[in-house]
Parts: structure tokens; C-alpha cells; sequence
């Protein structure tokens, strides 16, 4: 994570939040140095992948010097972002960094609703400008970079889901992911971290949603603009029907996220919930990842059913049977 702070304001994420309140409290994002370390030490333990994400990844001055140095040291990179800052100038620079994979968030077809649940005015328009840009120059001189649309589905936007298949192919990116809204309800009084839990959205009309993803499913098998696997897609189902997460998770074996203080947590929600193992301020990643402490915790994960997060999600059903 390269930043907490961010220019959008989506109803389900209090990173700007935290951002400011990590001002407030002095505390420093790591620098250019330190980021590139933290690059090295991804590494040093084998990775075969790195993704960049925020808050929003494009605030920090050094992000293409970012991307560039882990082109540089053999990682494929991703980046996640809400595409406000993706200007023609800029998307010029950020696909000359090196950049393998770009994914652009995208919760409604209808620019107000988009706009309001990404609390932001202008955010859709922002957001499809930049993808008119990055097709633009990719097409002309970069055409290995995949680009993706990225929907966070709640009861608020499931009507939209099959029109965000459209208008996906409308844009013209290679594919559109769907992934189940989760809610971080964090706790910050004292004693309150304990408190802290995950809130994933039910939908009150089940029979509309088995449609929906029965849709969804029909087009998967029939074309190639649908990114997640049918495994994910069985599983949001669930998700959205307020289920347990029905199989064994294996984040700890598979990701590893670093945030811009050094804290060390084994998957995206962990850090949501602010539920650190370790800062690489303290120990190098490559001691943390094989410590006693990670294979203690990679036990806990193997039993954790508290999310259906599709970055962690998509690997591990590889280890799973899907009911
Ligand atoms: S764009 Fe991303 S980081 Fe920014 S508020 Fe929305 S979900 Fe959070
Ligand atoms: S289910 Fe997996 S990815 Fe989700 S919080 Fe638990 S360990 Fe992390």
C-alpha cells in the first residue's frame, strides 16, 4: 500500500480517514527509500507479483520511480486506482513505468450513483476519461498492458451489474471484475481493535441475485470480458447472501501486503482491521514471513471465514473444491 490518503470518499472505506488521523498523530508514510526497500524485501522472499493500491496510489510524487524499480527488479506490476489523476500526460508516464496490469474502479453505469457511493463529484467521468486515455496510448504504443474495470456489487448496485458488462465492453477493457462490498466497522476507542469486524452486505432479494450471477455466469462461459473465474463468481453468490465463506483460506501462504509504515499483514482485510504480524522496521520481511509467529497465524487464517475478498479468494479456490 503505497498511501492511506486518498481524494475519494466511498461510503464503505475509512482510509482518508485514518490518513488524516495518521497526520494528526505524526506519523510519517514511508519515503522513496523505504518504499524501494520494502520492494526488495517483496523480492527477497520469491514474489512472483506485486500490486500497488492506497488509498490512492497516484497522490505519492514517487510512484512512477515505484513501479519503475520493481519493473526493474523482475516483478509484474498492478495498480489499482480510482483513475482521477490519469490525465493523457500522466497516462503516458504511467504506462512507460513499466506497468503490466492497470485495474480502474467503476460501481454504477450512471455517473450520479457512481459519483455518490465514491463520494466524489466528477469521479465517472474521471474514471472513464482515464480509461479513454489509457486505450488511447495503449493501443498505440503499449499493447501488453491489460486493463480491467473493477465493481464493488452491494444491494445497491445489482441491477447494474449485467449493464457494467456492457458498458465494460462499450470502453473497450480486456475484462470486468465483480467483487463482493465488504464494510471495515473499526473501533478506535480503547479496547475497541477487539471490537473491530468485517460487514459484508446482504442483498434482501435472493432470487434476484441467483439471477443476476446465473446471468453472469452464462456470459463467462460465452466470453472473455468477465475476469474473475466461475469458482469467485459461485462464491459472491454467497457472499451477497450474507453465508459464511464456505472453504479453507490459504492468504497466508499466497499474499503478503506491506502498508506505507512498514506494518506486515497477510491479506487486505488483516489490514483493514488493522491486525498487524509485524513491521519490517523492526525485522526484515523475509524473517517475518518465516517466523513462528506467521506459521502460528497461517493456522488462523486456514480457519478465517470472515471475508470474500477476491484478490486472496481467486488463489486459494485453486486449493478448493467449490461446493
Ligand atoms: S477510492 Fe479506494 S481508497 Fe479511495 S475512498 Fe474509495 S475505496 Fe477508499
Ligand atoms: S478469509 Fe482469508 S483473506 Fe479474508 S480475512 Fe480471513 S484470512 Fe484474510
Amino acid at each position: 500500500m503505497l498511501t492511506y490518503g486518498c481524494d475519494a470518499g466511498c461510503f464503505m472505506c475509512d482510509l482518508p480517514q485514518r490518513a488524516v488521523r495518521f497526520k494528526k498523530q505524526k506519523r510519517v508514510e514511508f519515503d522513496t527509500a523505504q518504499m524501494l526497500k520494502v520492494v526488495d524485501e517483496f523480492v527477497s522472499i520469491g514474489t512472483t507479483g506485486i500490486g500497488f493500491m492506497g488509498g490512492e496510489p497516484l497522490l505519492r510524487k514517487d510512484f512512477f520511480e515505484i513501479i519503475k524499480y520493481s519493473d526493474e527488479r523482475g516483478l509484474p506490476v498492478s495498480v489499482f486506482t480510482n483513475g482521477h489523476f490519469l490525465d493523457r500526460p500522466t497516462t503516458k508516464e504511467f504506462l512507460k513505468s513499466g506497468i503490466q496490469s492497470v485495474g480502474i474502479s467503476l460501481d454504477s453505469v450512471d455517473a450520479e450513483t457512481h459519483d455518490r457511493l465514491r463520494g466524489s463529484k466528477g469521479s465517472f467521468k474521471r474514471a472513464t476519461d482515464a480509461i479513454a486515455n489509457l486505450r488511447a496510448l495503449r493501443e498505440s504504443s503499449f499493447p501488453h498492458v491489460a486493463l480491467s474495470v473493477g465493481m464493488c456489487v452491494s444491494e445497491t448496485n445489482l441491477d447494474e451489474v449485467i449493464p457494467m458488462v456492457e458498458l465494460a465492453e462499450k470502453v473497450g477493457v480486456d475484462q470486468v471484475y465483480f467483487e463482493a462490498l465488504h464494510n471495515y466497522h473499526n473501533d478506535y476507542s480503547p479496547g475497541g481493535l477487539e471490537r473491530s469486524y468485517v460487514a459484508r452486505h446482504k442483498v434482501s432479494d435472493a432470487e434476484k441475485l441467483d439471477r443476476v450471477i446465473d446471468e453472469l455466469l452464462e456470459i463467462k462461459r460465452s466470453n472473455g470480458i468477465i475476469g474473475n473465474s466461475e469458482s469467485y463468481l459461485k462464491l459472491l453468490k454467497r457472499s451477497l447472501r450474507g453465508e459464511e465463506l464456505p472453504i479453507q483460506c490459504y492468504a497466508g501462504y499466497t499474499t503478503c501486503f506491506v502498508d506505507c509504515f512498514g506494518s506486515v499483514f497477510p491479506c487486505v482485510t488483516y489490514m483493514g482491521l488493522r491486525r498487524s504480524i509485524g513491521n519490517i522496521q523492526e525485522k526484515n520481511l523475509k524473517e517475518i514471513w518465516v517466523s513462528e509467529e506467521y506459521r502460528q497465524l497461517r493456522g488462523e487464517l486456514s480457519a478465517c471465514r470472515e471475508c470474500f475478498h477476491s484478490c486472496n479468494l481467486e488463489t486459494t479456490v485453486l486449493f478448493n473444491r467449490i461446493p
